[in-house]
């Protein structure tokens, strides 16, 4: 079988190599994104696997895969918001994501930078910037004496509260869906006493139309003029703006981003300064912030789940069979 791959990245050539030679298919890895321009690529090929944070929805790039007889689209990704799935279900294709590569990646990025913010490391090291050694003013408080909010307590968010309740923490969590095997790291609550209880407030739900600026002016008033608000999960379920002047007004002491509403700027790439949104200079400026490029995923274990297990996808569908992880 022959498969185009977009957006391949340095670290998953290894994985690709190693699934060819295991299963006998041949991958043709490109460096483009799956747009409109570079959709022509996969003319020829059974089947196509892709990555990246842009949109994917123009009808045009649905219609097109279709006419070359393609089947699937399998994303490697867990959020599939960036597609349009009326579109994919009109033209055939079977949508496919990667619902848990390693929900441990992230709620680890999620915890290191949240840790991050409770010893005041960002205003450490502005003072020794500056040669100033001082530690007045900056004392911290210790994780198992904090409580920890988290909303949405799915696979990365349990992931998260086990983590953190290993750690000594109260977790508590807001969830519309009740999973019993969490009992023994948190208490479901309602998202009201997640604002107003939590030191740390942790966001790990999917960006949808109900989720989409969940967390805004009114949530950051709710929440306690010294927690820490940390969002690993997308940019779009945060009012910037709202965001900003909350840091600046001091209603919370600090946030950690591994996305932003803007995402064109996160994947891969050395920007020009042109680039830069004025949102993003203003929120890496303050050292009571701690900003990654959505790099939360970025480990071996699940760059390895995720071109094997997007691969495999890619092999089921186009053979005709059904994949648990079809998202439509
Ligand atoms: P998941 O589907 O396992 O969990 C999401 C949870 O959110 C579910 O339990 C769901 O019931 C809950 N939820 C939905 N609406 C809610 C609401 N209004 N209030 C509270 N809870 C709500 O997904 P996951 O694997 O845990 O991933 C979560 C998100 O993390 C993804 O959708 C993706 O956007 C993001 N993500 C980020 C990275 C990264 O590198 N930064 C990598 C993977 C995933």
């Amino acid at each position: 079988m022959k498969i185009i791959m977009y957006s391949v990245l340095e670290e998953e050539k290894p994985y690709i190599k190693s699934w060819e030679e295991k299963t006998g298919n041949k991958v043709t890895q490109v460096n483009d994104m799956l747009t409109p321009e570079t959709v022509d690529l996969a003319k020829g090929f059974d089947g196509i696997d892709i990555q990246q944070t842009h949109d994917v929805k123009d009808p045009i790039v649905y219609e097109k895969l279709a006419s070359y007889g393609l089947k699937q689209i399998t994303s490697r990704t867990v959020g599939y918001e960036t597609f349009d799935l009326n579109e994919a279900t009109k033209n055939g294709l079977t949508l496919t994501n990667i619902p848990a590569y390693s929900p441990r990646a992230i709620a680890e990025m999620g915890v290191t930078q949240a840790m991050y913010l409770i010893r005041n490391i960002g205003y450490f090291q502005e003072r020794m910037d500056n040669l100033n050694f001082e530690w007045h003013g900056l004392i911290s408080r210790e994780i198992h004496d904090l409580t920890v909010g988290i909303i949405g307590a799915g696979h990365i968010g349990g992931a998260s509260a086990q983590i953190y309740k290993a750690l000594g923490a109260k977790v508590i969590a807001t969830d519309p869906v009740y999973n019993v095997e969490l009992e023994p790291y948190l208490e479901y609550t309602d998202l009201e006493t997640v604002l107003t209880q939590s030191d740390v407030v942790t966001i790990h739900t999917p960006l949808q139309d109900d989720t989409r600026n969940i967390i805004d002016a009114a949530a950051f008033k709710k929440m306690k003029n010294t927690a820490y608000f940390i969002n690993m999960a997308r940019g779009g379920l945060v009012d910037t703006q709202a965001l900003i002047d909350a840091l600046n007004n001091h209603e919370i002491a600090g946030a950690a981003l591994d996305t932003i509403a803007d995402e064109t700027l996160f994947f891969e790439k050395q920007a020009k300064p042109e680039e830069i949104p004025e949102d993003y200079k203003e929120l890496r400026a303050m050292p009571n912030v701690s900003m990654t490029p959505h790099s939360a995923f970025f480990t071996n274990k699940a760059i390895k789940n995720i071109v094997e297990i997007g691969l495999n996808d890619v092999v089921t569908i186009a053979n005709g069979g059904k994949s648990p992880h079809a998202l439509n």
